[in-house]
């Protein structure tokens, strides 16, 4: 028997977020990201499911050529652009769209062949600092690239570092607003833009946490009105349980010490897994309908739960560390990140099952 750890990819829940999605963006055109392999989820497995997006965006010249290869025909946007100037080959090759961000791209895209021109995002910083033009250099690289023979589509595009703030993209809309003039297509929001910010949804959004179910802000008490499903469950097994009298500790470092008698079940999940090490006692595990909290350190491959309150469990009932019955949300923030990280986390040793 292997090990009784399993994630399973709830495929249908990307078609179903996708036209969540959709219903809050009117007629702009969805940009379904797909970086870091569908955030831990496989490209080659999920994009099937969003087939009905209008685009992927993804950040490696091969993710780009997977899909290709799989079959998308439609639009790919390379989102942190190219990374030499030999990668426009491909970017011609195998019609992708990518993000222009700095002055050396602008004269890599000069110099290539005449015969073939390409679309580009071209990147505003707008208050981030992470990648773009700056607002006073903006309009002239516009000009530049629309005058380059080479370039057949010119989208602006910027990013929002704080979409999940009610007032977080005021400032960095009024940096692209003066840049707006009707005859090139806007690209700028992200999931948290998309949900709380209709004004910057304009010609394409780029979605990427929503579709995976989870919270751009990082709490799910955010989304929970949203009707947003998760993609990706964890589920493992109880392997052993016994009962500790008051005193006693648990795991490494004997973080916990109980206050009374407890029953303890210990379930085959660890941070070698990809669950977070710095969850402490109290996190949340589902078990049999309750959220039993774990206790003490977790392990590489072990973590400890207190199931006192859950008289019927016993070795070999499955425990769901996240996923349908237990917001991926709500363990990241119990350790103290978010659940983007989580699911990018999830462990090579983990068998994935795909359910249709
Ligand atoms: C990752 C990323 C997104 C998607 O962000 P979410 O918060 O997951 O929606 C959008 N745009 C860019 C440039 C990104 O890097």
């Amino acid at each position: 028997m292997p090990r009784p750890i399993s994630a399973v990819i709830h495929l249908k829940n990307f078609t179903h977020n996708l036209s969540v999605v959709r219903k809050h963006i009117g007629l702009a055109k969805i940009w379904s990201v797909m970086k870091a392999d569908a955030y831990g989820h496989s490209i080659e497995q999920v994009w099937k499911a969003l087939s009905a997006t209008d685009g992927f965006a993804i950040l490696d010249l091969n993710e780009a050529i997977l899909l290709r290869d799989k079959g998308w025909k439609g639009p790919i946007l390379l989102l942190e652009g190219f990374f030499q100037s030999e990668d426009l080959e491909i970017i011609h090759q195998y019609q992708l769209t990518t993000a222009v961000h700095s002055n050396w791209q602008l004269d890599a895209i000069d110099k290539m062949r005449t015969n073939s021109s390409i679309s580009v995002y071209v990147k505003l910083n707008s208050g981030m600092n992470r990648l773009g033009f700056n607002s006073c250099e903006y309009a002239q690289v516009i000009k530049r690239l629309i005058s380059m023979p080479n370039v057949d589509a010119v989208t602006l595009m910027t990013h929002f570092a704080n979409s999940d703030v009610a007032t977080g993209t005021d400032a960095p809309h009024q940096t692209l607003k003066p840049f707006i003039d009707g005859s090139l297509p806007i690209c700028a929001a992200n999931s948290g833009a998309i949900l709380w910010h209709p004004d910057t949804h304009y010609d394409w959004v780029r979605s990427g946490i929503i579709l995976y179910g989870a919270s751009p802000s990082g709490k799910w008490q955010d989304i929970a009105d949203k009707n947003l499903k998760a993609t990706m469950t964890l589920q493992s097994k109880i392997i052993a349980i016994h009962g500790i009298n008051s005193n006693e500790s648990i795991g490494y470092g004997s973080k916990f010490t109980a206050k009374k008698t407890l029953r303890i079940a210990t379930v085959a999940c660890g941070y070698a897994d990809g669950y977070p090490r710095h969850a402490p006692t109290g996190t949340p595990v589902w078990l049999k309908g309750t959220r039993c909290s774990l206790l003490g350190a977790v392990s590489m491959d072990m973590l400890t739960i207190d199931v006192s309150e859950v008289p019927t469990a016993e070795i070999d009932d499955t425990v769901e560390l996240w996923g349908q019955n237990l917001p991926v949300d709500d363990i990241a923030e119990a350790a103290g990140t978010i659940g983007y990280e989580l699911m990018c986390a999830l462990a090579k040793r983990v068998p994935v099952i795909y359910e249709k």
